[in-house]
């Protein structure tokens, strides 16, 4: 006839166990959620960065626009120059800035038309970049979603677990729960309750001492495993 106090720490060890699990699942959302955040931000960066190289592109061109534009607003302040000056040296003097600046126009015109390609190839790549980013990030949000469900369900389920292991302590004998709550903080790991099998504790799995298992089959009292000190029970 088994003890009915171990039949209670029993139910009583199975309701922690179980809560002890579904707080364990509950640690990992907090890791699991920052992970997804992270790739949210990571994609969110690479969007960013992509879209900045556009951006430095646009301004190298308007740049080069500025430039183009004083070129020529310097070269029409030559022309109107050589109307005025009257030694054919100052004339030809002006001609030559106005050459100089020509041949610098076209080339500051052909960089422009480079960029503005450039420009065209990048935005066409982001774009196409940018849809498939965006559709990672509802993935993860989604991910996200999903998380807080299966957490509020977990926080519910330990709620029922707490209320269902507070009333088997409640029902627990005041001497052996408190030997059972000793082992717990002792030996840290489930099980804290084992049977013996063959005079073998099945906690460590050691043998016991003949004494132990004499005692576990007569008295109604606690028994303790001598190896690892885990409440053991015929
Ligand atoms: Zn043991």
């Amino acid at each position: 006839m088994p003890d009915p106090q171990i039949e209670k720490l029993l139910i009583l060890q199975d309701r922690d166990i179980t809560l002890q699990q579904l707080e364990k699942e509950l640690l990992r959302v907090p890791r699991e959620r920052g992970l997804i955040e992270n790739e949210i931000a990571t994609e969110k960066a690479n969007i960013e960065a992509a879209h900045q190289i556009i951006k430095d592109l646009e301004v190298e061109r308007h740049e080069v626009d500025t430039e183009v534009k004083s070129k020529e607003a310097a070269n029409s302040r030559f022309r109107t120059q050589q109307l005025e000056v009257k030694k054919n040296d100052e004339y030809q003097a002006l001609t030559q800035q106005i050459e100089q600046n020509e041949a610098a126009i076209l080339k500051l015109e052909e960089q422009e038309i480079e960029l503005m390609l450039q420009i065209d190839e990048r935005r066409t790549e982001y774009e196409t970049e940018k849809a498939k980013i965006e559709a990672l990030i509802e993935e993860r949000n989604e991910a996200l979603a999903r998380l807080a469900e299966t957490e509020k369900n977990l926080r519910q389920q330990a709620d029922e677990a707490q209320a269902k292991l507070d009333k088997a302590r409640a029902d627990a004998d005041e001497e052996y729960l408190g030997h059972y709550d000793r082992i717990k903080k002792m030996v840290k790991r489930a099980p804290y309750l084992v049977a013996l099998t063959e005079q073998r504790c099945g906690g460590c799995h050691l043998r016991v001492s003949n004494e132990v298992a004499g005692s576990v089959r007569v008295t109604e009292a606690p028994s303790f495993c001598d190896q690892c000190s885990r409440m053991v029970y015929a």
